[in-house]
Formats: structure tokens, sequence, C-alpha cells
């Protein structure tokens, strides 16, 4: 099969031939129609994520078609159309036993520690990682895996805030956050949205996914969501960066007793004090998301209620593509289609 292999820092991505993988008694080797491409993705690239081997085929936002199972395996069978839930946990902690696979100490992350999926092919270790289409393209599913299920438990955790009156700013309308703005939409409709980014075409793929409005980050950010929300300030705000600028944008935009939720993983750091942040304005970061919410996830796009930007190439652009991502160059979301 033909795979994509980071080697090392610095070096560009080569597309190799490999041998299929063996298929053991639990396992299913998924057949990838779509691969994302996620800012996270930059991070391992960068050395600023460790990889557990290399080389190592990246890509944790994956679906496609079942082409073998193992013996053990009776959930799926070759052929059925699948979204690959990308955080796999250890499956006995206690977080896992909640479900909560997405907050395992000891994940085994596609694209990290194994092989992902920027590949034709790509061996998924049990079926529990794998929840079926029921009919979604599968290039469409792909980006849902990460690029939706992020935003979507981030916008869960904002929902008690939300609501007629009420008001959602999002910083950052990239990958993650043109989703976030449709999902606030699909989940609470009468919620004000605002969009904030650096990028004036971002902002107008914003407005036309249904922001209310749009401030682009080089103004004085906390002043403009101020002036959209009577003084108040957001009721709460989801940061897709997570840098220095962002995180105080995102403290000067947020409502007493307002709520923050940081899902950027930039390394910014915010400075917390009981003065320094509005008077009881709750911070929590979120972390991908667990199956269950996958599953909420590919109803809402079954639905028809989210649809993700997408940009579909081969895996040959992959290096191209990333000098784009890099260069903030990217549309909603590229998917390589094997
Ligand atoms: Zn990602
Ligand atoms: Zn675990």
């Amino acid at each position: 099969m033909k795979a994509t292999r980071f080697i090392e820092v610095g070096q560009p991505i080569q597309l190799v031939d490999l041998p299929d993988p063996e298929v053991g008694p639990t396992e299913v080797l998924v057949r990838i129609s779509g691969a994302g491409v996620c800012h996270s993705d930059l991070h391992v690239i960068d050395g600023e994520v460790g990889v557990r081997q290399k080389p190592i085929t990246l890509g944790h936002e994956n679906a496609g078609i079942v082409e073998r199972v193992g013996s053990l395996v009776t959930e799926v069978k070759p052929g059925d159309g699948v979204a690959v839930f990308g955080a796999w946990g250890c499956g006995v902690c206690a977080l896992c036993e909640q479900g909560e696979e997405n907050l395992c100490q000891k994940p085994i992350y596609p694209g990290v520690m194994v092989d992902g999926g920027w590949a034709e092919k790509l061996l998924v270790p049990h079926p529990r990682n794998l929840v079926k289409l029921n009919g979604l393209d599968p290039v469409i599913a792909a980006p849902l895996t990460d690029a939706a299920l992020t935003p979507y438990r981030a916008v869960r955790k904002a929902l008690s805030r939300l609501g007629p009156g009420r008001t959602l700013a999002i910083i950052g309308v990239g990958g993650l956050g043109h989703m976030a703005l449709q999902i606030a939409r699909a989940l609470t409709p009468a919620t004000q949205l605002i969009a904030i980014d650096v990028s004036d075409a971002k902002l107008a793929m914003a407005k036309e996914l249904g922001a209310d409005h749009c401030i682009n980050a080089q103004t004085e950010v906390g002043a403009a969501v101020k002036a959209a929300t009577g003084g108040a300030g957001a009721d709460a705000v989801i940061d897709f960066v997570g840098n220095d600028a962002t995180l105080a944008n995102a403290v000067a935009s947020v409502a007493i007793a307002g709520k923050l939720v940081v899902v950027g993983i930039a390394g910014g750091t915010l400075p917390f004090s009981f003065w320094k942040i509005p008077l009881e304005c709750e911070v929590t970061t979120s972390i991908w998301g667990n199956r269950r919410e996958l599953k909420d996830v590919l109803e809402l796009a079954r639905r028809g209620l989210i649809a993700p930007h997408i940009e579909r190439q081969p895996l040959s652009a992959i290096n191209e593509v990333i000098a784009r991502l890099h260069a903030g160059d990217v549309r909603g979301r590229v998917v390589l289609t094997p």
C-alpha cells in the first residue's frame, strides 16, 4: 500500500510503498477514503509534539471502507463505511470505563504513537474504535472525527451559558472554528455568534456560516465584543488557537460569570488571578471528544445541520498542503483522498 512517512523534523514527508499490515484477531483494516490534515499535525512535524516511533504515518482524522476484519470481529464486516474514532484509550482505566477515552492517560493515538491514516490503509486495533457511517460519505466524515468532534465537545461545555439573548465568541475560524460556528448554530440557534480571526478571508467564511458579527483580531477585540453585547461581553468564549494573544483577547471578551474554553494547543499562557479574569468566570480546556459525541456529530452531518468545507488532495500533495496550512492558506479542511 502507498503510505506517507514522517521521517524527521525538518525533512519532507515521503510517499513510500509498504506491505499491508497483518490483521490480528480483534483488529480491522480500513481502506482510507479520506484523511484530514489537522493543525495539530503541524505540531508533530515541527517537533513540538513528540512521536513514539519514526518513521511514522501521521493522520488522526480518518474514515473509509472496512477491507478486512480479524477472526474475532463481528461488529463490522468488509464493505462497511466507517469513521475511525481516533482517541484510542487503554480501555481499562477509570476514565476509559466512563467512556472518556479522550482523557485516558495511556492513549495510543494513531499518527502519534502508531501509524495513522495518511495512507491507503489504516490498521485499527478494535472495532470499538469504529462508528458506522450509515450512508454518510466517508470523505465528509473524515474531518468530522476531529475538526467537528473537538468543537462539539467544547460547545457543549459552554451550552449552560448560551441561548436567547446570550453570546458565544469563537476565536480562530480554521478547520475547527468553522465547524464550531455550525455546531453552535445547530445546538443553540438563538445564541448570537461572534467570529474572531486575523484573516479577512476566514471571517468572510464565518459570515457565510452564520456568524452575526465578525471581528478582525488586529483591532481591539475586547472592545468590539463588548460593543456587540451591550457592554457585557460574551457569555462564553472558545479559543481554538491558544496563544498568548488569543488568550488575552478571550479574557478581554468574556463576561462576568462567563465561561472560557481553551481548545487550541499553541501553548500560550493565561495570566490567572482573582482580579485578572472577570468575576466568577470559569476557565477550562477541552480535548477532542468521546465515541458517544462522535456519534452525535455524525448524526448532525447526516441531518445536514453541519458540513465541513473540504478541499480534496492526493497523498502526493502532502508537503504542499503542510506548507499552506503553516501559512494559514487553507479554507476549512484539506482531506487526503488516497
Ligand atoms: Zn487534529
Ligand atoms: Zn484509559
